[in-house]
């Protein structure tokens, strides 16, 4: 069985695909969304995390790197993340943190490779229990970028009798969709256009959302993401009117821009660029989901 890389996995959910569920979040991702709240999934292989606040000063990183990534000038602590070879060494030596509790402690990799049979042996027990009322949601970063992986996860699933939900921008070629089909119970699919995007991307993902609702239309919720400035912008909610009704899609998610992601764009070394952005209010919303209601849309607003 491959090999399958994941940084995350929420035990209990009930507003990610049909009824109550696990999420697992699958690394790696091709687009790079300014108001993306996970950009520590971007790759496959983590770069090292680094969260200040829960740092002593106290230099036993340094004394163990084999690459001079970790330099203290003036009681600050810097980091050149170009140099790191993820060795983890300072991640084991640092009083703050430990290895695979990235999201505790001071320095961290986030993320798990680990083999496909092993990674359902690990979910297993919470899927039985969840196996009446829901099932199993694999988001992202983005899961088609391992898609061997994830068709072999989905199989078992499928032969476990395990219900299936897949949440993706679908912006990569239908290569990566095609052996998924007869596996996969429910498609939340991002679609939120915005100035940000490329072209290409958009162009590959109407093609995609064509090919998964002449699978099935009734198997795909539409999400949006409401981001000031991005995809709250005039025009953009005709447009997914427009390709929900053209491909027979009934059912949209509405979801308020999320303002707390702040502290992974600083523990990658990243610039913030939507710093200060407010959330979208709830009245704001609700005019939003009462443009796609009375489209004839299914309109829903998740929290
Ligand atoms: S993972 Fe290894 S190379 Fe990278 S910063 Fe830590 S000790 Fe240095
Ligand atoms: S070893 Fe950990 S606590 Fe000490 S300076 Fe390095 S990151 Fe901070």
């Amino acid at each position: 069985m491959s090999k399958i890389h994941y940084f995350d996995i929420a035990w209990f959910s009930s507003v990610d695909g049909p009824g109550t569920r696990v999420v697992l979040f699958l690394s790696g991702c091709n687009l790079r969304c300014p108001w993306c709240h996970s950009p520590h999934s971007w790759k496959t292989t983590s770069p090292l995390l680094f969260f200040e606040s829960r740092c002593r000063n106290c230099g036993k990183c340094a004394e163990v790197c084999p690459a001079g990534v970790h330099k203290f000038l003036n009681g600050l602590h810097h980091i050149d993340r170009s140099q790191c070879n993820h060795c983890g060494a300072c991640i084991e030596n640092c009083p703050s943190s430990a290895m695979n509790k990235w999201s505790t402690g001071a320095l961290g990799f986030a993320g798990k490779e680990t083999e496909v049979g092993e990674l359902f042996a690990l979910l297993k027990p919470q899927l039985d229990l969840l196996k009446h009322i829901g099932g199993l949601t694999v988001s992202g970063g983005d899961p088609l970028i391992q898609s061997k992986a994830l068709a072999e996860l989905l199989k078992i699933c499928s032969a476990e009798g395990i219900h299936t939900t897949v949440e993706t921008s679908a912006t990569l070629n239908q290569s990566h969709i095609e052996e998924l089909l007869p596996y996969v119970g429910h498609w939340l699919i991002g679609l939120r256009p915005s100035p940000a995007d490329k072209a290409e991307d958009r162009k590959q993902l109407l093609k995609n959302i064509e090919l998964l609702a002449d699978y099935d239309p009734d198997r795909i919720s539409i999400r949006m993401p409401v981001i000031p400035g991005y995809t709250n912008t005039s025009g953009t909610y005709e447009m997914i009117v427009e390709v929900m009704h053209a491909n027979g899609i009934k059912s949209i998610e509405i979801l308020p821009y999320n303002p707390y992601s702040e502290s992974y764009y600083n523990a990658m070394g990243l610039e913030y660029t939507l710093k200060g952005t407010p959330s979208p209010g709830e009245e704001e919303m609700t005019g939003i989901k009462n443009i796609f209601a009375s489209a004839g849309l299914n309109a829903t607003i998740i929290n």
